[in-house]
This record gives C-alpha cells, sequence and structure tokens, in this order.
C-alpha cells in the first residue's frame, strides 16, 4: 500500500483540524468530560456531538454515500482518527452502533435494513447496543441460551444478557438467540434486530469499578422481534457474530487509541522533566518502563498501517484482529500502571482532590483500563485464536 501522503490528504487534515477548532467547545481538553454533573447529562452532551460530526460529514467516511456514509478512503479515515485524538474531542457515543452494527449491516442487511438504520447510526439519533454475552456465555459464546420462538410473522425472544454497555439509553439491539437446541451449538443461533422499547425488555445498570454505570444487565421476556429485523438467515448468526467480533476488536479504533496513547507517553516524559526541574529523580527502571511504552506505541503504530492496508484492499478482518487487539491490551495496561507509578503517592488521591496529578485522570484510566483484556473477547480468547488460526497450533 502507498502511504506517502499527498497534497489532498493534508488539505483534509487542514480543513478537519479546522472544522474541530471551530466546533469543539472553547477550551476542550482532556478533563473537559469530568465537567458533567451526571451521566445523563454527559450522554446529551456526547449525543449532541456525535449529530455535529454527522452533519459536518465526519462520521462514517468509509460507510458508502447511499447510506449516509462518505466513501471516503482508508488514509482519511486515519487521518480523522488522529486529528480527533490530537485534539482530545470527544468519543463517538454511538460506538456499537459504528464499529459493529454498521459494518453487519453493511456486509450481511437486507436494503431495507440499510435504509431504516445505517445513517440514524452516524448522526447518533438512534443509539445501539450489543446483546451477546449472558450470565453463563461469554467466551464460550456459542453456550447462549436466550431463545427465540417462532411466532406469526416473527419470534419471541426470551432470557438474560449481561455487560451490556450503553443499553440504558439504547434505542436498538443486535442479538444472538437460540432458534434451534437439537442441532450443535453454533448452528443453531440466529442474528436479531431487537427494539429496546419493546414490551418485555428491562434494563438494569451495574455499578463499575469506575463509579459509572456503562453496564448493565438485560432481560427479554417473550420480547417480539418480526420477521424483516433478522439478519442472514435463519441458524445462521454466528458466522455474521464472528464478523461483528473482528470488526469490534480489529480496527478502526485502534487508530485513535495509538494517537491517544502516543499522547499520554508525551505527558509521561514531560512527567520526568518536571521531577527533574524540581529537583527530584526518577528511579532509572520506572524510567525505562516510560521508553518501553513509547516502543510499544510505535509498533502499534505500524500494526495500524498493516490494518489500513487490509482494509484498502478491500479485505474483512479476521484471526490478525486479535494479535492487534492483544497488543493493544498489553500496551495500554502497562501504560496506565507506568503513569501511576510515576505518580507515586499522589496516584492515590481521589479525581476531585485539588492536589490530585492531571485532575486524577491517570487514577480514572487506569480503573478504565482493567477491562481492556475482557472487553470483545478475553485475552486468553484472543491467544487461542492466534495459536490456532495465526499458527496452527493443534487445539488443546
Ligand atoms: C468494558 C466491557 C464492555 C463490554 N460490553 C459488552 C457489550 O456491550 N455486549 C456484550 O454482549 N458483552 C459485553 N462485554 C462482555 C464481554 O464480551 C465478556 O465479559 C467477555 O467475552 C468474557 O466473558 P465472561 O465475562 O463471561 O468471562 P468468562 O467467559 O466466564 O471467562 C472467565 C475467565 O476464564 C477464561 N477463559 C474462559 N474460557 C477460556 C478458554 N477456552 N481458554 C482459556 N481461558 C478461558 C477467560 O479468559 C477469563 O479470564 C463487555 C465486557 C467489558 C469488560
Amino acid at each position: 500500500m502507498d502511504l506517502t501522503v499527498k497534497p489532498e490528504h493534508e488539505e483534509f487534515r487542514l480543513r478537519l483540524r479546522r472544522w474541530l477548532h471551530e466546533n469543539l467547545p472553547a477550551g476542550w481538553g482532556a478533563d473537559s468530560l469530568a465537567q458533567f454533573r451526571s451521566y445523563e447529562e454527559e450522554v446529551a452532551f456526547m449525543r449532541d456531538w456525535q449529530g455535529q460530526l454527522y452533519r459536518g460529514g465526519w462520521a462514517g467516511l468509509l460507510w458508502p454515500k447511499e447510506y449516509g456514509g462518505a466513501g471516503a478512503t482508508t488514509i482519511e479515515q486515519a487521518i480523522l482518527n488522529e486529528e480527533m485524538a490530537r485534539a482530545q474531542a470527544p468519543e463517538l457515543i454511538n460506538k456499537v452502533g459504528v464499529h459493529n452494527v454498521g459494518p453487519t449491516l453493511i456486509n450481511y442487511g437486507t436494503e431495507a435494513q440499510k435504509r431504516r438504520f445505517l445513517s440514524k447510526i452516524l448522526s447518533a439519533e438512534e443509539i445501539w447496543c450489543q446483546l451477546f454475552s449472558e450470565p453463563g456465555a461469554g467466551s464460550d459464546l456459542a453456550g447462549l441460551r436466550t431463545r427465540a420462538e417462532s411466532d406469526g410473522d416473527g419470534y419471541r425472544l426470551t432470557g438474560q444478557k449481561v455487560w451490556t454497555s450503553y443499553a440504558e439509553f439504547s434505542r436498538w439491539a443486535i442479538c444472538l438467540a437460540r432458534t434451534d437446541a437439537s442441532v450443535p451449538k453454533h448452528k443453531g443461533i440466529t442474528y436479531f434486530i431487537v427494539d429496546m422499547q419493546a414490551p418485555g425488555i428491562q434494563v438494569r445498570p451495574l455499578r463499575q469499578i469506575t463509579g459509572g454505570t456503562e453496564f448493565n444487565e438485560v432481560f427479554l421476556d417473550a420480547v417480539y422481534v418480526p420477521r424483516d429485523f433478522v439478519i442472514g438467515k435463519e441458524n445462521e448468526g454466528w458466522g455474521i457474530a464472528m464478523n461483528t467480533l473482528a470488526h469490534e476488536r480489529g480496527t478502526g479504533y485502534l487508530f485513535k487509541e495509538q494517537v491517544k496513547h502516543k499522547i499520554a507517553v508525551d505527558r509521561l516524559v514531560e512527567m520526568i522533566r518536571q521531577a527533574k526541574r524540581h529537583g527530584r529523580s526518577v528511579h532509572p527502571a520506572l524510567r525505562a518502563e516510560v521508553i518501553n511504552a513509547f516502543i510499544r506505541v510505535e509498533i502499534m503504530r505500524l500494526l495500524n498501517y498493516d490494518t489500513m492496508s487490509r482494509m484498502s484492499r478491500g479485505q474483512e478482518p479476521g484471526p490478525d484482529s486479535s494479535l492487534k487487539k492483544e497488543f493493544w491490551n498489553r500496551l495500554s495496561q502497562h501504560l496506565h500502571e507506568t503513569a501511576l507509578a510515576l505518580e507515586g503517592p499522589w496516584s492515590q488521591l481521589m479525581p476531585d482532590d485539588p492536589r490530585a496529578i492531571d485532575s486524577g485522570r491517570w487514577q480514572q484510566t487506569f480503573l478504565y483500563s482493567r477491562s481492556v483484556t475482557i472487553s470483545g473477547g478475553s485475552s486468553e480468547i484472543q491467544l487461542n485464536i492466534i495459536a490456532q488460526r495465526l499458527l496452527g497450533l493443534p487445539k488443546e
């Protein structure tokens, strides 16, 4: 792949930088989200922000134009991710919609499903969540027990899901349910679109170690889903779900994470310099950890180029996305551990303590980073995929 940045790419970058400068609230920075008094307020702001991005033509760059996308190039998408991270712009609120649901509908949805759902995902008018995991089916997702029984022109879904991010304010969900219990477990699963406002849905938030309630339990009691809301064919949901998860693990968002982590490493370097200016020295072993983090972030950049190259050839993400996710998991946790070690005793201060370094941001991101080796499939599962599908090792 030709990675030369052409004049039109530079023009794209400058146009975006200008747009971000004009549209982000004045003084916006890494700590700005902390200003909101409640989660609801934060969600409302983020929703509005994604709407602004969509109206500005900056959401769904790689999606086809007829469904609200921009039909842009992979390089432009990479530039967008970099610039958003550099400006510390808020994340997309409709992450599941954009990274998981969109590619799935584009690849497997009917024309009517694409027209009905895609542009509202990009504009964040309709937020989505993912009803895959269950109390007894996380790593062993194919063991899911939520069942879908035929009822007239549709199905009735009954069961329990868990760890459902953003369910509280989602309008729609992608959901896996068992339509045939008599066949091997991977073969009896169907992929549904579920209306989160349908009778029979109950959402219960779960409190996390960060203090937030992004997670939820979702109970389904004979929830009606019309046949038109099946993605793909009955009993053929497993293969489609694997494609959804490869998109979640793989690809787009790691560009942005790489730049965010590069900015974080720069900040750690500055902390070492500051310590020196104040007559304190940082232990050489800790200094080496910062350098180690720098090296890993650089390697992540190269891995992202590989992703970009595959995407530009129109290849779907496959087992290579497990390698990239696992590398990033380790990088992210190592970097946050190093940050807290550099802060020393100050890392024990609560984020609202005026003495907390960088407004206590590192403590919060450290806590969140504990989840990266679990979400989107745990590290052990990624290692199994790498072992079997990339290295051809025999199954244990
Ligand atoms: C931040 C976050 C967001 C999430 N959002 C969503 C969401 O929106 N929707 C959704 O459906 N799910 C979501 N999840 C759930 C996530 O997909 C599961 O937590 C994950 O797949 C692991 O499943 P589990 O929690 O049931 O753990 P288990 O599967 O019970 O695993 C427990 C431990 O056993 C290990 N283990 C299990 N099987 C094997 C094996 N075969 N070989 C080696 N080790 C094994 C695991 O690695 C893990 O360490 C989210 C999770 C997190 C942390």
